[in-house]
């Protein structure tokens, strides 16, 4: 009796704990659209098995008209979606979704017409029937398309999206919002010439087909979204390397839409080409492309949330995790001394790819203290120079910047740490260039070793392009207006347009080429690459942040706001507003691109960039008139305790009064900017040693006496110089430096003279 009454008692326990089991493995994915080789990798990883070997039960729940994934996930109706770029507005409105990975880097979206209508640019949108679907991501990037040709949906006929291709066929419609992987194909069997309208052409490239989750289902199960995730890319790679046995497949089991063979496999091999048109890792995804959709999502006044919002929004994924390095890997480190190639820069004139060179120094610093490596610098005149020590095997890693990676050989590359767009300089009276055919006809001067040369010439064969060693070189044909335009990365073009030249030229549109940071790496050392990759892939975002804010504009959390100018703009008259719009939108942009690009975010001082300039320009001029000046160079002492225990926020606030206090004892002539984390630099012109000695002294002492918020009390190590005969830039600030380490070996808050 008893053992049966116990038995009774623990039958229910049992089948509960059964039942919980079961839940565990149990997970269910929402597709975004009807069965179609869109979703091969998910029914790959599930009929070869993946999921399973994974420990997981996955069930694969098709689409019903009308329904969204996001809200099938957040209601808990499945555990993860194929979702848009549009998560992101999602994410903005404080719904918790987590991205897992890109699959396709490029969005499919095409806008296909008729040949026979007539259509051959944008300008002939004009009073035409226009088929869109309602989604929000569909739509914005199709209107900044006609935007940046100066039309808007207004200026057109719109008409529900009847999704029935024949709409087109029959003349029912003008141009209908289709996929380049699906209708072209369609047209091509009907044996009807059709046009195609990219947004991305126009450099409005977005995301498309993201897995996502929730922020609950990552929480509680780490291991199985991670599980998850990791099969499923597997999946994909087989889909994608299998693509005949995928498609039949797909034709026998998952093909609501009858679909025929051969509609299938040309469906594969466009979403191929588009999960690898960025020659990135599949699945790869960052923040910085999203960072650009929501510029785009803000331009048309779509969002007006705040870009913190996103923090959380990308999975750091085990593409991607932070694995420990293996024995292998710290056995190496325990073995060599890295060698980092650098080379000598100057800020003022650009040159050796500055800032990029300053960007990539610092990266390699935070990915060398994050691993404790041993590493020293070692100069080289110039980026090749420094690129042939390291296939030579004289240096162990550098950066590189332009991945014309074939013409190398014999190196490795490891996976990027940046992503900036290249956009399009030309003289101030320039309106605005839309897209880079607009360039035909005309000269545009590019650096010769750029990847754009050939992405260029091969697309757009009408531009003459002009290939020149620097971005100074470039410059200057414009200014002598032998050239109407430079194509340039981003940074690299902001930086040399300088304070005194910023009146005579401006950033005039971008173009749908992005350019990639790496580093390269000796080809013998593959365990220093991996750690290098894991590296970049765990770096938090705050982190990394803080290095590209310093030097690259439009990187940091920060934004613009362009919500105002477009409120202004949506009610005056349609095209001359447009005129006026595109114009006041890139002079603000210009010009706050250029403020940002010196600017600090957190303290509102100059940044790294600016002192940089500064001390290139003092230094010049103390060689050419002895013109004397100091620096000091200052660090809050102790500041990671500071932030482990009031907190990183804290930190932040404590820098920026900090700022604040050293503004106001400083003299209208001195140059006042942070350095780096919590170090921050004073340029005093004009001033002998003593002086700088005497005012940092003063500094020392009002800094320890002030009442900070927050934080209480902090003190600083100051180190102070003059320069020299003979001084560099280079060695100016290390002197200083030095200082300011001697100061913290003998006790912290105090000044050393060096
Ligand atoms: P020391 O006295 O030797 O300078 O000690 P420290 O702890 O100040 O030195 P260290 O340079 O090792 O650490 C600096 C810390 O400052 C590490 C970093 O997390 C923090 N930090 C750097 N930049 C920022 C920032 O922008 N905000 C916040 N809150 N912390 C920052
Ligand atoms: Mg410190
Ligand atoms: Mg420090």
């Amino acid at each position: 009796m008893v053992t049966r009454l116990f038995l009774l008692f623990l039958l229910p326990c049992i089948l509960l704990h059964a039942a919980e089991t079961r839940q565990d493995s149990q997970v269910s994915l929402q597709l975004q659209w009807l069965d179609q080789f869109q979703f091969a990798g998910y029914y790959m990883a599930y009929e070869k098995g993946f999921y399973k070997e994974a420990g997981l039960d996955v069930v694969i729940k098709p689409f019903r008209k009308g329904m969204c994934t996001t809200d099938e996930v957040l209601q808990g109706r499945a555990d993860y979606g194929v979702g848009r770029s549009s998560l992101l507005i999602d994410r903005l409105k404080g719904k918790p979704v987590v991205a897992l990975a890109a699959i396709l880097q490029s969005s499919p979206n095409v806008l296909l017409a008729r040949l026979d209508s007539g259509i051959r640019t944008i300008k002939d949108f004009k009073g035409k029937r226009i088929m869109l679907t309602q989604n929000a991501q569909e739509s914005i990037t199709y209107q900044a398309m006609l935007n940046a040709e100066g039309l808007s949906f207004d200026d057109m006929v719109h008409q529900e999206h009847s999704f029935d291709l024949q709409d087109l066929i029959d003349g029912r419609t003008d141009l209908m919002a289709c996929y380049s992987s699906n209708e072209p194909y369609l047209m091509e069997q009907q044996k009807i010439p059709v046009i195609g309208f990219s947004p991305k052409e126009y450099g409005f490239d977005f995301y498309s087909d993201i897995l996502f989750t929730s922020e609950a289902e990552l929480r509680n199960h780490p291991q199985r979204v991670k599980a998850f995730l990791l099969a499923s890319i597997k999946g994909w790679h087989y889909a994608f390397e299998h693509i005949d046995e995928s498609v039949d497949l797909i034709h026998r089991r998952y093909n609501p839409q009858q679909k025929s063979r051969e509609a299938l496999h040309y469906e594969a091999v466009a979403l191929k080409n588009l999960a690898f048109a960025q020659d990135l890792p599949l699945g790869h995804i960052t923040i910085d492309k999203f960072n650009a959709i929501y510029d785009l999502y803000r331009v048309m006044g779509l969002t007006a949330e705040p870009w913190g919002r996103t923090e959380g929004f990308i999975y750091s994924s085990p593409l991607n995790a932070k694995v420990a390095l293996t024995a292998r890997e710290q056995e190496f480190l325990q073995e060599h001394t890295i060698v980092f190639g650098s080379t000598f820069f100057n800020a003022a004139n650009g040159s050796h790819g500055y800032p990029l060179n300053a960007i990539a120094q610092q990266m390699w610093s935070k990915i060398a203290e994050e691993n404790r490596i041993a590493t020293r610098p070692e100069y080289f005149p110039t980026c090749r120079e420094a690129w042939k020590a390291v296939r030579d095997r004289v240096a162990d890693v550098t950066f590189y910047f332009d991945c014309s990676q074939a013409s190398l050989g014999d190196v490795l590359f490891s996976k990027p740490y940046a992503t900036f767009p290249n956009v399009i300089a030309t003289r101030s009276n320039i309106n605005y260039i839309p897209n880079l055919s607009s360039l035909e006809g005309r000269k545009v001067a590019v650096r010769e070793d750029s990847n754009i040369v050939s992405q260029i010439t091969k697309r757009y064969p009408a531009i003459t392009l002009v290939p020149v060693p620097t971005m100074g070189d470039a410059m200057r044909l414009l200014k002598q207006q032998k050239v109407f335009a430079v194509i340039g990365i981003l940074p690299l073009i902001t930086n040399a347009i300088t304070p005194d030249t910023r009146s005579e030229f401006k950033v005039s549109g971008t173009t749908p080429f992005t350019h990639h940071l790496h580093f390269m790496v000796r080809k013998d050392y593959p365990e220093l690459l991996h750690i290098i990759d894991k590296t970049i892939d765990t770096l938090p975002l705050h982190e990394r942040d803080m290095v590209l804010s310093q030097y690259a504009p439009g990187t940091s959390t920060e934004k613009i706001d362009y919500s105002i100018i477009f409120k202004i703009v949506l009610g005056a008259l349609a095209v001359i507003a447009a005129l006026i719009y595109r114009q006041y939108v890139l002079k603000r942009h210009n010009d706050a691109l250029l403020e940002m690009a010196h600017t600090d975010k957190l303290t509102r001082l100059h940044n790294r960039l600016k002192l940089d300039h500064s001390l290139e320009e003092l230094i010049a001029n103390y060689w050419r008139y002895q013109r004397p000046f100091s620096l000091i160079m200052l660090d809050i002492d102790d500041f990671k305790k500071i932030n482990d225990h009031f907190g990183h926020l804290a930190g932040d606030q404590a820098l920026s009064s900090l700022a604040d206090l050293l503004k106001r004892h400083l003299r209208a002539t001195d140059i006042l900017g942070r350095w780096g984390g919590e170090e921050f630099m004073i340029i005093c012109r004009e001033t002998e040693i003593e002086g700088a000695v005497a005012l940092a002294e003063i500094l020392q002492e009002v800094v320890s006496k002030e009442w900070i918020e927050g934080v209480g009390h902090i003190t600083c190590s100051f180190g102070v110089t003059a320069v020299q005969e003979g001084d560099t830039h280079e060695n100016l600030v290390k002197r200083v430096d030095d200082g300011m380490y001697q100061a913290k070996e003998s006790g912290k808050n105090q000044v050393v003279r060096v």
